[in-house]
């Protein structure tokens, strides 16, 4: 029979390389042979403290070719084999409120936090079949309700590895903080996250982007119309210059922390401010197809975010150079499970 490779997380910190079966497809499922994951500081968090001890074939943002399609996939979806495209995270149910807004990303029925059942990629078990849930292996199984988005002609699957943190760069800096003509923003945090979110607000019309880990401020005195928290792990400092970098009244921080607790929060600097908190939670459908148009626009050679390749065995070795240890100055790493 014939096998798939894929790189498994078996323990925190720890991949082997497993073989699984090559699935039987159902007339309303296809099969996606990888060409670039994505790495990001989400799989860093999940490498060292993975949330289930099951063991996991990581990798949430997935660019591939259709290599097989039942017909009701083809029927239902309008992908047909040879399509080069992206499949989100999420897996929608396809029946709530959410799900119809296109927001898969609120989908409680499929979310891992409330249904151990429901199905994510990068997130769910090897041991439940087809066990293709994750990127890095060599094909992922795609059932009725992946949300699946054509890759734009001229754009290769490599700059198409770009397109999670530009998603998340349209919703959080446009739709959630309302970045647009004129607007003054601090982005905390100089990775992929922070520089895709640099592009999508040049892109609006910002006038002045600051990028950085601190609060030195270029604005006059005024302070910044929008706050961006691109940091990862680092603690409630970029929370704290936040709030003081934003010396206007009225503006949005866009925050996407996970700390417990958060002593000492200046809740008084906040209302005085009149300052809007909101949080930072993936991307929707549109800021998806928004973030490939971008792409394919090739406005910003945005293929030189892309600083390293790895192949299959050097996952882990990949994971960690995202996290700051292994291979020196990672922004973006592609991980090419056929390279
Ligand atoms: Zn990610
Ligand atoms: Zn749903």
């Amino acid at each position: 029979m014939e096998k798939v490779l894929a790189a498994v997380r078996t323990a925190p910190g720890k991949t082997e390389i497993r073989e699984y079966p090559m699935p039987e497809i159902a007339a309303d499922s296809a099969l996606m042979k990888m060409e670039v994951a994505g790495i990001c500081g989400t799989d860093v968090k999940l490498y060292k403290t993975p949330p289930s001890a099951a063991p996991v074939i990581m990798g949430h943002e997935n660019i591939g070719v259709i290599a097989k399609a039942g017909r009701e996939f083809v029927r239902r979806k309008g992908f047909k084999e040879g399509d080069l495209v992206f499949v989100e995270h999420y897996v929608m149910c396809g029946k709530c409120e959410w799900c119809h807004a296109g927001q898969y990303r609120h989908c409680e029925n499929t979310d891992w936090r409330n249904n151990p059942e429901g199905i994510r990629y990068g997130y769910t078990s090897a041991e439940r079949a087809p066990h293709l849930w994750g990127g890095f292996a060599q094909y992922v199984y795609l059932p009725w309700n992946a949300v699946v988005h054509q890759v734009p002609k001229g754009v290769s699957a490599e700059l198409a590895g770009l397109v999670t943190p530009m998603a998340n760069g349209v919703e959080w800096s446009l739709f959630d903080g309302g970045v647009g003509y004129n607007s003054t923003v601090l982005i905390q945090g100089p990775g992929q996250q922070g520089l895709s979110q640099t592009v999508i607000c040049k892109q609006a019309g910002a006038s002045l982007i600051i990028v950085t880990g601190t609060s030195k401020q270029i604005t006059g005195g005024k302070g910044v119309d929008v706050v961006l928290d691109c940091t990862a792990g680092a603690g409630t400092l970029p929370i704290l210059l936040g709030v003081e970098a934003m010396k206007r009244k009225a503006g949005t921080m866009v925050v996407q922390g996970e700390l417990k607790e958060f002593p000492n929060f200046p809740l008084e600097r906040v209302t005085v401010k009149a300052i809007t908190i909101k949080s930072a939670r993936g991307h929707s459908y549109k800021a998806c197809e928004l973030a490939l148009a971008q792409l394919a626009s090739k406005r910003f050679p945005l293929e030189k975010v892309t600083t390293h390749r790895f192949g299959l065995k050097d996952v882990d070795l990949a994971i960690k150079s995202v996290g700051g240890h292994g291979v020196p100055d990672v922004i973006h790493a592609s991980l090419m499970p056929w390279l």
